[in-house]
């Protein structure tokens, strides 16, 4: 059997450094339960596992500017139990609160959700629509980037050889604001999202949508911002004509695969669906109707 390498650095400096010197492929361990199951499967051969969650930071959820600042590693139970986080983002709550079940989400981070680059993580849509950023740190020095540019197709990320993400930014709420993330899977709970989406909207005082960021999982190779999707919401209160635009901008974003858990006609058409409960929720929470 190959030799497996694992290191748990207490500093973000050394696990950047250890990533970047290891003699083959190194691996990123936060909660383990993307990287265990693709290790037994023989999918992720890594020569070495840095586990980041003993460096400081890395773990818990501190509010910052009027938004929060989320370590990758935090596990999802976390932000579940996260009063605050709770009030201002329901929706990036909600679909934390979606992953697996609760012992999943009791080791699970939005750090790796993302970084495994699944097109049916459910996090990624409700950061995207969250317009949530996140702290990149590699050999070059930090960066700060949107999250939608961490995947790049299935499995696949932007991160370069020796990068990790450290944290994510999500941005101060202006008043009458609410998000709300929905997905549809075949079984009551523990499957993956056949299609997922999430909204975001910012109201006026008399209801009117000032703002909004639709965002679509599962039904592309990465989760997909929809702007003619926001644009049908903007300038409007929830009405008949602004959810059947909705409706309409979502089908047209999709691009899914054609699978036993769904067709793609059924994830087109569950995407639309989707789409607009959310925008329901979302106008809801956000105090709209
Ligand atoms: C039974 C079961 C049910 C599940 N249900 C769902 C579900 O309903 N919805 C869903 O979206 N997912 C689900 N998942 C998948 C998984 O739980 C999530 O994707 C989880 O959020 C991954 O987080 P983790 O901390 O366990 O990541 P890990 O397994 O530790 O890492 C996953 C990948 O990301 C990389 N990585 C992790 N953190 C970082 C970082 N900070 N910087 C760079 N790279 C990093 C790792 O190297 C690895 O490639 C399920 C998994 C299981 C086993």
């Amino acid at each position: 059997m190959a030799r497996l390498d694992y290191a748990a650095p207490s500093t973000l400096h050394e696990a950047v450094r250890i990533l970047a010197d290891a003699p083959g492929a190194a691996t990123v361990l936060a909660g383990g339960t993307d990287l265990l199951v693709q290790l037994r499967a023989g999918r992720s051969r890594p020569v070495l596992i840095v586990d980041i969650k003993r460096i400081p930071g890395l773990i818990g959820i501190r509010e910052a500017d009027g938004g929060f600042v989320i370590g990758a590693a935090t596990p999802c139970a976390v932000i579940g139990e996260h009063r605050a986080m709770r009030e201002a983002w329901p929706g990036v709550v909600e679909a934390a609160r979606l992953i697996g079940s609760t012992q999943i989400q009791g080791r699970a981070s939005i750090g790796g959700n993302l970084c495994n680059a699944s097109p049916a993580a459910d996090s990624v849509p409700a950061m995207i629509a969250a317009r949530a950023t996140c702290l990149v740190a590699g050999p070059n020095g930090p960066r700060e980037v949107p999250v939608e540019t961490i995947p790049t197709g299935p499995g696949r990320t932007s991160l370069a050889r020796g990068e990790l993400v450290v944290e994510f930014h999500l941005p101060k709420r202006p008043p009458r604001s609410a998000d709300a993330y929905l997905r549809f899977i075949p079984r009551t709970e523990m499957d993956i999202a056949v299609a997922g989406a999430a909204v975001n909207v910012t109201l006026d005082a008399g209801g009117v949508c000032t703002e909004a960021r639709v965002v679509l999982g599962a039904v592309a190779p990465t989760a997909i911002l929809v702007p003619d999707g926001g644009a049908a919401l903007v300038g409007r209160r929830l009405d008949e004509e602004a959810l059947r635009r909705l409706d309409a901008a979502a089908r047209r974003a999709c691009q899914p695969i054609d699978d036993k858990r769904g067709t793609i006609d059924f994830r087109i058409k569950v995407a639309g669906v989707l789409a607009r409960r959310a925008a329901g929720m979302a106008f809801a929470r956000a105090g709209g109707h």
